[in-house]
Order: C-alpha cells, then sequence, then structure tokens
C-alpha cells in the first residue's frame, strides 16, 4: 500500500520491486542468486550449513554459482519470465563479506540485462566500506538486518563480529556491527538508495524491543520495515547460541508489527525466500532453474 506522502517516482521506483510494494509483489518476480558463501558475524540463530537466516528461509541449502554462472542464470529466466524485475544478492552468507563476487555479479548483470532491478541484502557490517561502488552499480534497494539498537541485546544475539582483520565477542562486538549497521543506514539515505530493514523477532531476547528499533530505523530514514518470526526448527540443526529458542507465534509477531505501524510502513507480506529464490514472492521455481538445467537451456549465455 502506498500513503499519499509518497511521491509519484518513487512509487515509480519501487513499482517494480515486488518485496518493496505490496501490489507488484502480486505482477512482478524476483529472483536470487547465491555467490556470496562467507560471512563475517556469527548470529546465535544461523546454522552455517544453510542459507543466511536474515534474508532467507531457515533451513535451506541454495546451490552456490559462481558470478559468471549467476550471470547465465539470470538470462535464461530473465528471457523465460518476463516479469522478472529484480536480481537479489541475498547469500547464502553475507554478500558483502564476499565483494568481490557480489559487485562481479552484479557488474556483469548491469552490463548484460540492464532493465534489471539490483538488490542487496546484507548484515550492515561493511556497507559503508562499500557505498561508493554500490552507488555506482545503480543497486536501488538494499535490505539491512538489524535486531537491535541496545549491544547488552546484541551480546545475546550475535556471539562474535569479524571486523578489520580481527574477532570481537560480546558486547564489544555487537557495539561495533550495531554501530556500523547506524552508519550503514545513514549512508543509504544520504545516497538516496532505498533501504529495508529486516528484523528477526526473538521472544524473551528482542520482542520487547523491536518499537525502539523502529524509531531509530524511522529516524533515519529507512523505507520499510520487515520484522520477520525466528523459525526455530530441530531439523535446521543445532544453534550457535540460542538452542531451545522459540519463535514467536503468529499473534506475538503481529502485535509487534502493530505497535510498529503507526510509525511506518511495514512489510507483512514478506515469504522469507531462498538464497536462489525464483519467482513471485511465495512461489518458489527455484527448482527449474537449477546449475544443470539452466547450463542446457541456453548455452549460448554462457560467459
Ligand atoms: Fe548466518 Fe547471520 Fe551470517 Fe546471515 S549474517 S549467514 S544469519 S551468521
Ligand atoms: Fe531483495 Fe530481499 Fe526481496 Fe530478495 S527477498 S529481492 S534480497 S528485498
Amino acid at each position: 500500500t502506498t500513503t499519499p506522502e509518497m511521491d509519484e517516482k518513487l512509487i515509480e521506483r519501487i513499482s517494480k520491486h515486488p518485496c518493496y510494494s505490496e501490489e507488484a509483489h502480486h505482477h512482478y518476480a524476483r529472483m536470487h542468486v547465491a555467490v556470496a558463501p562467507a560471512c563475517n558475524i556469527q548470529c546465535n540463530y544461523c546454522n552455517r550449513k544453510y542459507d543466511c537466516a536474515n534474508e532467507s528461509r531457515p533451513g535451506v541449502v541454495s546451490e552456490l554459482l559462481t558470478p559468471e554462472e549467476a550471470a547465465h542464470k539470470v538470462l535464461v529466466i530473465a528471457g523465460k519470465i518476463p516479469q522478472m524485475t529484480v536480481l537479489g544478492v541475498a547469500g547464502p552468507g553475507d554478500p558483502l563479506a564476499n565483494p568481490e563476487k557480489t559487485f562481479r555479479t552484479f557488474e556483469l548483470i548491469a552490463d548484460k540485462a540492464p532493465d534489471i532491478k539490483l538488490c542487496l541484502s546484507t548484515n550492515g557490517l561493511m556497507l559503508t566500506e562499500h557505498i561508493d561502488r554500490i552507488k555506482q552499480l545503480n543497486i536501488d534497494h538494499v535490505t539491512i538486518t538489524l535486531n537491535t539498537i541496545d549491544p547488552e541485546i546484541g551480546a545475546q544475539i550475535y556471539s562474535w563480529v569479524h571486523y578489520k582483520r580481527k574477532r570481537y565477542r560480546g558486547v564489544e562486538g555487537a557495539k561495533i556491527l550495531l554501530e556500523k549497521q547506524l552508519e550503514g543506514l545513514q549512508a543509504l539515505k544520504e545516497a538516496d538508495i532505498l533501504c529495508k530493514v529486516n528484523s528477526v523477532m526473538i521472544p524473551g531476547i528482542n520482542d520487547q524491543h523491536l518499537v525502539e528499533v523502529n524509531k531509530a530505523i524511522r529516524e533515519r530514514g529507512a523505507f520499510l520495515h520487515n520484522i520477520m518470526p525466528l523459525i526455530s526448527a530441530p531439523e535446521h540443526g543445532t544453534h550457535f547460541g540460542l538452542t531451545g529458542q522459540r519463535g514467536p507465534t503468529g499473534k506475538e509477531l503481529k502485535e509487534v508489527q502493530d505497535n510498529c505501524s503507526g510509525n511506518m510502513k511495514m512489510m507483512r507480506h514478506c515469504r522469507q525466500c531462498r538464497a536462489d529464490a525464483v519467482g513471485l514472492l511465495g512461489e518458489d521455481r527455484s527448482q527449474e532453474f537449477t546449475k544443470d538445467k539452466f547450463m542446457e537451456m541456453a548455452p549460448e549465455y554462457n560467459l
């Protein structure tokens, strides 16, 4: 839904992005390519065997591609699904912990399929370091996963943060991450790049605090807030520090979303898609375009 104060230019910018516009998500599709395996932090709810739990569906293992394979895949899919408007790099680790792979992928797509909008998801630790490259490549949508603005709470969510060749633990690590996330958000605002903030709701840890998070990100110009439930299921394996942690009920999630919604746009149509998702939100066509299949479909796109 759009609000009256949104100007036409902004509506145009989000109108083909299924995650940023609720209307668009019925008509336009997005795809993810999994090119970024490494991560620079350790979230306590993340099991590294699976896709980054900050943007993706937990418990899913995406097929890792090189930037060239990813570009090949994008060209094949763009030819087959005309509603495909957005390409996102969202994992399986943190895209900005793999800057060469991530930006090489974006460069190839910008060059070969310039109509496709570029979207990036990150934990935010390295955002300010790469903001110039993000601007240069015309990446118009960035998601930061920001679960707290309080380092004490952060210490319960993140077990370590690897920054500038050093590993920081506890409150010290959380403090660095949280500062960098807010600086990153500000840098996006200054660059006029639309920013969505994801927050993973963890009962007993940050649930009561998310209204404050909402206020902080709104003040810094975030466009959309997506509060997502922690999904913890035994089949996802042991989570590092949050073993036995439950996720919120639907009612608890809605309550927090409602408490924030007086303040800004909330995303309520998120489907927590996989790092190699293809299709409309809520629809998963990733298995139609696995590596062996897309390689065969259009060998002429092989880079
Ligand atoms: Fe896992 Fe967190 Fe890194 Fe995502 S940002 S891959 S959830 S540790
Ligand atoms: Fe971008 Fe996230 Fe939507 Fe993927 S799911 S297109 S990374 S906002």
